[in-house]
């Protein structure tokens, strides 16, 4: 299996390259050259697999160029080595007949980010020494919050590597700072911008695709790479847990084999919702993608009327991890969609960076119709969300699944479609306790987020994650702040180059 560039598709490397440098040269981004399908009785065999087997099989497809001991110890060092609270890496919580919530946030930063960043850095380390890459590998990471810490846990210490994140001063949770700025490890980094998630994963695009900085970097041993979900390594594994999901609904006998289902993701830079794409191209019976937007919602008015334009206002809300108005894998949707046009992709995104806008073809619009539902929730409609769950099923969600439940009960209040739907629930509440207890009525003032998660665990019942109540504990190490134009000295700075 190989991979193509996005705006290039005579460019064909391995996985391993595709992990390894992260984004295409020319701006585009990895996808493979086909969608591998499951096979007749793969899905049945997978019901007896625990979720690194499962895992395994499915990256035995995409990353052809692993040995199946290469892939076993991947999987088995991010899954099976305790990093994860629950055995089985991710629960399905069954709150009606029909909603099922897919819980990914179990791992050591409480975000469905570490089901990816947990295994990146093994997949990455692997990738280089395939490739006989012989540099330092230095990780560039923009984030809207969670991104960056599950990216620092993951990379912390690893081998060979170096990890730098750029976070939107006041664009992330004051818990999903405390997060960050007390990481701990020898080869980690942390900078606060003067502006939003936009301009910085703008800043550390330009970084990446700069050939001037990866000279400089080369002379000096160094090289870029990404864990942001532009990462072709960070697409993969999220794929697993909707063909899982699927394999887990029918073991439990809520569906059975063959069935249809629908997929609700909250969605931000649409990587979680394109793996729940790939789930449906390699086999996995899904009716509908519903895409599940904040207030900016420039992806509701993309998937509608096939115009993307992100001149418009910016939001900063309360599920700031989908606070975004460049969604970067909608361009491998629409490479995929336009049969792999990757002069019609080349011309759609110097459009959107000339213009910030463009518009889809026809016949394309008409396929993100049929494999789409797109609708968002304003503030209230998210805060609504979260009581209305409580009160209904005493389930507590955070703001950002808190979207996605909003967006499914629209969706099959107008179609009246009872497909079983699996919900992502993409953050544990404790990560937004401010605005969960806010939404439950509770607008008492708490000196902190520890107070707040205290108070969260009375009305909740769920347990504080260990994670989140150490952080009282420790000191903030990385507090420096640049304005936008400045993160390349700060890179250098934390490098080391001159
Ligand atoms: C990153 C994130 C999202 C958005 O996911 P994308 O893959 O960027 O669409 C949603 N919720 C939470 C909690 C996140 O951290």
């Amino acid at each position: 299996m190989n991979y193509q560039s996005t705006r290039d598709s005579s460019l064909k490397i391995s996985s391993a390259e595709a992990i390894v440098s992260g984004i295409s040269k020319d701006g585009g981004l990895f996808v493979p050259e086909c969608i591998p399908a499951f096979k007749d009785g793969e899905l049945k065999a997978m019901e007896g697999m625990s979720y690194p087997e499962r895992a395994e099989a499915v990256f035995s497809k995409f990353l052809t160029d692993f040995t199946k001991d290469e892939l076993r110890n991947c999987v088995k060092n991010a899954y099976a080595s305790g990093s994860f609270e629950t055995e089985n890496v991710m629960e399905l919580k069954t709150l009606s007949g029909t909603e099922h919530i897919l819980e990914l946030w179990h791992g050591p930063t409480c975000a469905f980010k570490d089901m990816a960043l947990q295994i990146l850095p093994h997949l990455l380390t692997t990738s280089v020494r395939k490739t006989g890459v012989e540099k330092k590998v230095c990780i560039l990471v923009a984030t809207s919050g969670d991104t960056g810490k599950a990216a620092l846990e993951g990379f912390k210490d690893a081998p060979g590597t170096e990890i730098l994140v750029f976070y939107p001063e006041n664009g992330v949770s004051a818990m999903q700072k405390l997060q960050m700025i007390t990481q701990e490890g020898s080869n980690v980094g942390v900078c606060a911008i003067k502006g939003n998630f936009d301009d910085a994963q703008t800043g550390v695009k330009k970084i990446f695709t700069d050939h001037e900085i990866a000279k400089k970097l080369s002379e000096n041993g160094v090289m870029f790479s990404s864990a942001n979900s532009i990462n072709w390594g960070r697409l993969a594994p999220q794929i697993v847990y909707y063909v899982s999901s699927y394999v887990q609904l029918v073991k439990d006998g809520k569906i059975k084999m063959g069935d249809d289902i629908n997929i609700c993701v909250p969605t931000g830079n649409f990587g979680n919702i394109l793996a729940a794409y790939y789930a449906k191209m390699m086999g996995i019976p899904v009716k509908k993608l519903i895409c599940a937007s904040n207030s900016n919602n420039v992806l509701t008015d993309f998937l509608r009327t096939g115009v993307y334009d992100r001149n418009r206002k910016f939001y900063t809300t309360v599920s700031p991890s989908m606070d975004i108005l460049i969604s970067s894998n909608l361009e491998r949707l629409l490479y995929h969609l336009s049969g792999g046009d990757d002069k019609y992709i080349s011309e759609l995104y110097s459009s959107l960076s000339a213009t910030g806008r463009f518009e889809v073809r026809a016949d394309i619009l008409e396929k993100l119709h049929e494999l789409f539902y797109a609708d968002f929730c304003t503030e209230e409609e998210t805060l609504s969300a979260i009581s209305d769950t409580k009160n209904r099923y005493d389930y507590t969600t955070d703001t950002h699944t808190a979207v996605a439940v909003g967006v499914y009960n629209k969706y099959a209040s107008s179609t009246g479609d009872s497909t079983p739907c699996v919900i992502a629930s993409t953050a544990s509440p404790y990560k937004f306790p401010a605005a969960v207890l806010k939404a439950l009525g509770d607008n008492n003032n708490y000196a902190d987020e520890f107070e707040m998660a205290e108070a969260l665990n009375k009305v909740s019942g769920l347990n504080i994650p260990k994670a989140l109540s150490e952080l009282k504990k420790k000191t903030p190490r990385f507090t420096q702040s640049v304005e936008k134009s400045e993160m390349l000295p700060a890179v250098y700075q934390m490098l080391g180059v001159k």
